[in-house]
């Protein structure tokens, strides 16, 4: 259940509101924005008086919440979640477009910091790089682990950009210190256990689409990080398993409105893995910007012929800097 009050309600009446919900057994969850203050409700809301919460005079509306979700519901908070990194200028939602790169997996020192300067200078805002790999066969390369996010933050120093890679597991988290934004990858999307984990930070997470998830299975996921406290949550559309083969995955462009209705997250999108090929990353991002997306997440390679892992949808640097910048054509036109 959700409780708008009227505009410019003194905090000491919201404060004693929030007092006699809590006494009911549930828990507030506060928004403030820029014309209405939101509670949201949440617990067992059956045996509130809706008729007596909507009667007080500091009331405007009150409205049950059908959806599982609640945290995430833009029905709690009307305005765009703003993801800002801390320590950077990076900002993602609300109108703020990130432009995440770098390559599926980090392999040296120079491949990291090479692709880290070349996709700086193309326009890119955060740098990724794989060090724990999810691979489907245990014989494929599986990631530098730790040596991989030493290598990511030595990239980060030498270009400033702040960095995201991937964890697989709880036990992995301490060595995230240093990592900006925590990625939860497609296959991890629904690790409760590693969900409520993140939850506990105070750092960004990207949470990847399950491989076949569907969008409240999502959201619901979402939810699990938020209810541990941590409310920074950025949702990466990455395609999903259709009985199409051709593509990688599908891409599900539909997911970028409908969540960004459904939910005050920020939505950004990885073409590189939705389709697994190259020459349809560049027409699926235009697209993804059309479609509203706040950002985008492409792999990048320096020599995406001897990658080891994801060459075949991985673009060059120059590649890269030509989907950036008509990225941002199409991002003017629609906007
Ligand atoms: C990745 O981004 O490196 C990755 C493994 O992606 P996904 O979880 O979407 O498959
Ligand atoms: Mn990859």
């Amino acid at each position: 259940m959700i409780a708008i009050l009227k505009a410019g309600t003194p905090q000491a009446q919201i404060d004693n509101l929030i007092h006699w919900l809590e006494g009911q057994g549930l828990t507030i969850h506060l928004s403030y924005g820029d014309y209405y203050t939101v509670l949201g409700l949440v617990g067992d809301t059956s045996s509130l008086d809706m008729e007596l919460l909507a009667s007080l005079d500091i009331v405007q509306s009150v409205k049950r919440v059908t959806e599982p979700f609640k945290r995430c519901n833009r029905d709690f908070h009307p305005d765009d979640t703003i993801i800002e990194v801390p320590g950077t200028d990076v900002k993602i939602g609300g109108g703020n477009f990130c432009l995440i790169a770098g390559p599926c997996s980090v392999e040296t020192h120079e491949q990291i910091i090479g692709v880290a300067r070349a996709v700086k200078a193309a326009g890119a805002n955060i740098l990724r790089g794989g060090a724990f790999k999810p691979r489907t066969s245990p014989y494929d390369f599986q990631g530098l682990g730790q040596l991989g996010i030493e290598m990511l933050v030595e990239a980060k120093k030498d270009t400033g950009l702040p960095i995201i890679t991937e964890v697989m597991n709880v036990n992995q988290l301490p060595l995230f210190e240093d990592v900006d934004i925590i990625q939860v990858g497609a296959r991890n999307m629904q690790n409760f256990d590693l969900l409520k984990e993140v939850g506990k930070l105070k750092k960004p997470i990207l949470l990847k689409r399950g491989l076949c998830a569907t969008m409240k299975e999502w959201l619901m996921s979402a939810e699990y990080i938020m209810s541990e406290g941590n409310e920074q949550v950025i949702l990466c559309e990455r395609g999903i398993r259709t009985y199409e083969t051709y593509t990688r995955n599908t891409l599900d462009l539909s997911a970028v409105p409908t969540l960004k209705g459904l939910s005050h997250l920020p939505v950004v999108v990885d073409p590189s893995h939705a389709t697994g090929k190259a020459k349809l990353v560049k027409p699926m991002a235009l697209a993804a910007a059309a479609a509203g997306a706040d950002g985008l997440m492409i792999e990048v390679h320096n020599d995406p012929a001897h990658a080891l892992c994801d060459g075949a949808q991985s673009l060059t640097p120059q590649q890269f800097a030509d989907v950036a910048k008509t990225v941002m054509a199409v991002r003017e036109v629609v906007k």
